[in-house]
C-alpha cells in the first residue's frame, strides 16, 4: 500500500508541473497607518502613534504568510493616510504598476491607514493597469494592542494577493475577513474593527486563508480603464476640492476653492446632491466660468439622480452617480487630465 501511494506521487509530480507546486511571489508595499502603528501600552488600542513599524518587522510579526507565498517587503512611505497627498497617491501607483509588470511579482499587498485607504484603493483601481491581485490592507488597532487585527488581516491579505481566483477582480481592500471592490467601500466606523463596508455588499470573504466569491464589480478598472498611471506627468493632479453641505451654506467656500486655482469642486450636498436655491448662482457661475461643478451626496448610500430636483443639463452639472465625495473628487481630478466637457465627466461617473 505504501509503495502503491509513493509511486502514485512520484507518477504525480512527473505528470504536473513545476509551477502546480511553487508558491506565487507576493509583494508587501508598506505605507504606514495604524497596522504598523504603535502605542505605549497593550491597552491603547486608540492611543498610538501611527506609521512606526518598518515594513521587514510588519511581515517578520506574522511568519505564517511565508506559507502562503514568497512574501517580500518594500517602504514606499511611513505616514498617517490623512497626511497623503497627491505626490504621495502618484508616487505609490507608479511603484504599484512597475511592481505588476515584474513577471516575477504574482500579487501586491499595500498596508496602509484607514483614513484614506479608500482614496487610495479606488485610485490604483482606476490607473495600474494589470490582472494581477491588488490587495489594499490596514487594521484599527495597532500591533502592540490587545487584539490586534494587523496580523490576520495581514495574512488574509497575502493569501487573497495570492490566489489564483483574485485575478482581475479590480483593486480589493481586505478587512475583517471581508473582501471589497475599491469602488465602493468605505470606512463608516472610526472605533470598531469592522469599520469598512459597502452598500452594495462584500465581493467575498477570506476564511482560513481561502478566498470565497459571492458578486463581482460590474464598473470598469485596471486593464478596462481609460486612465493610467504611465501617461499622468508630474506629482499633482488637476486641483479639485470639496464643499460639505448643511443648511446655512456660504457662496464663499466655492469661491475660495476657484481662488485657490481648483477645476472642478464636488458638491457634498444634502440628500440627492441638492444645491440650496441661495448657491445656486454662485454654481452657474463657476460652471460658466469653467470649474465644473460635480454633485455628490453627504448621505452614505444611495446614488445621486441626474436632472431629478436640480435641472443639471440646464446647468451643465455632474452627478457622482453612486461615489461618495472623497471618491468623486479622484475620479473628477483624472477626467480633468483628460477633457473639460461635462458631458464626456458624466460618462465617466457612470461608467466607473
Ligand atoms: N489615522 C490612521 C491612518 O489613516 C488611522 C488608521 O490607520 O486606522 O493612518
Amino acid at each position: 500500500m505504501k509503495r502503491a501511494l509513493t509511486a502514485l506521487t512520484i507518477a504525480l509530480s512527473l505528470t504536473l508541473p513545476l509551477s502546480a507546486f511553487a508558491k506565487n511571489n507576493v509583494v508587501v508595499v508598506a505605507t504606514g497607518g495604524t497596522i504598523a502603528g504603535a502605542g505605549a501600552n497593550s491597552t491603547n488600542s486608540a492611543t498610538y502613534t501611527a506609521a512606526k513599524v518598518p515594513v521587514d518587522a510588519l511581515i517578520n510579526a506574522v511568519p505564517q504568510v511565508q506559507e502562503l507565498a514568497n512574501v517580500r517587503g518594500v517602504q514606499a512611505l511611513q505616514i498617517a493616510s490623512e497626511s497623503i497627498t497627491d505626490k504621495e497617491l502618484l508616487n505609490l501607483a507608479r511603484q504599484v504598476n512597475d511592481l505588476a509588470k515584474k513577471p516575477d511579482v504574482n500579487g501586491i499587498v499595500i498596508t496602509h491607514g484607514t483614513d484614506t485607504l479608500e482614496e487610495t484603493a479606488f485610485f490604483l483601481n482606476l490607473v495600474v493597469h494589470t490582472d494581477k491581485p491588488i490587495v489594499v490592507v490596514g487594521s484599527m488597532r495597532p500591533g502592540t494592542a490587545l487584539s490586534a487585527d494587523g496580523p490576520l488581516n495581514l495574512y488574509s491579505a497575502v493569501a487573497l494577493a495570492a490566489a489564483e481566483s483574485a485575478k482581475g477582480k479590480g483593486v480589493m481592500v481586505l478587512m475583517n475577513d471581508s473582501i471589497f471592490a475599491a469602488r465602493d467601500v468605505t470606512k463608516t466606523i472610526n472605533v470598531h474593527t469592522n469599520a469598512f463596508a459597502s452598500q452594495w455588499g462584500e465581493l467575498g470573504s477570506v476564511v482560513e486563508a481561502k478566498p470565497y466569491w459571492f458578486r463581482s464589480s460590474v464598473k470598469r478598472f485596471n486593464n478596462n480603464s481609460e486612465f493610467n498611471i504611465e501617461s499622468i506627468k508630474g506629482d499633482t493632479l488637476p486641483l479639485v476640492g470639496i464643499v460639505y453641505g448643511s443648511d446655512n451654506m456660504l457662496p464663499q467656500s466655492y469661491l475660495a476653492l476657484q481662488q485657490a486655482g481648483a477645476k472642478a469642486i464636488i458638491h457634498a450636498g444634502t440628500g440627492n446632491g441638492s444645491v440650496a436655491n441661495y448657491i445656486v448662482p454662485t454654481l452657474t457661475k463657476l460652471q460658466a466660468e469653467g470649474v465644473q461643478i460635480v454633485r455628490a451626496s453627504r448621505v452614505p448610500q444611495g446614488l445621486v439622480l441626474r436632472n431629478a430636483e436640480q435641472p443639471d443639463d440646464k446647468y451643465g452639472w455632474v452627478v457622482a452617480h453612486d461615489l461618495n465625495p472623497q471618491k468623486a473628487r479622484l475620479l473628477t481630478a483624472l477626467a480633468l487630465t483628460k477633457t473639460k466637457d461635462a458631458k464626456e465627466i458624466q460618462r465617466m461617473f457612470y461608467e466607473y
